[in-house]
């Protein structure tokens, strides 16, 4: 079966997995994120809107996926869900954790973008419109949250080092 397969497709059906991974990692990374903070309301908030988001972008592309005959309820995405856990222990050792957490998820924010900018193409290279309609939709979700994120990024600065009392607390 696979061997027939047209190997752009395969590409196409790869990358979508990969998509799927990334937001397994995402949703993992952010819940461990929304559920540590204490002090910082705003972007607690935030995060808890882009997790729904970020299910959503899992379901969405998991349709694309079955939409190509895969069955999407096989994929595992344990590498990427492994990454969230190790990165989240890692950030929990920072005496800014709250600060390192943001910086690194307006990275991977930018890393969805420019994944969703690639899928997008491959999806419009191999006439599967519907997949580039569902990565142009993800993208502006991506996009919002990266610029959202890269707005708040000072006022957040601002935020904890009015909380660095040397007793701890700012960092969460
Ligand atoms: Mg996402
Ligand atoms: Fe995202």
């Amino acid at each position: 079966m696979t061997s027939e397969r047209d190997p752009k497709l395969a590409h196409l059906i790869d990358w979508l997995r990969d998509a799927h991974a990334m937001e397994a990692q995402a949703e993992t990374m952010l819940k461990g994120m929304a559920g540590r903070i204490e002090h910082y309301p705003e972007l607690k908030a935030r995060i808890e809107e882009h997790i729904l988001e970020t299910q959503g972008q899992a379901q969405a592309v998991a349709r694309c996926l079955e939409r190509h005959g895969e069955d999407a309820s096989t994929l595992k995405d344990t590498g990427g869900r492994l990454m969230a856990s190790l990165q989240g222990m890692s950030g929990m050792m920072a005496s800014d954790e709250v600060l390192k957490g943001a910086l690194f998820s307006h990275a991977f924010e930018n890393l969805e973008v420019a994944s969703y900018r690639s899928l997008q193409a491959a999806a419009h290279a191999v006439g599967d419109e519907a997949t580039a309609t569902v990565c142009g939709e993800i993208l502006k979700q991506e996009e919002a949250m990266a610029q959202w994120l890269y707005d708040y990024i000072p006022t957040l600065t601002g935020q904890f080092l009015a909380r660095a009392t040397g007793t701890g607390e700012a960092k969460r």
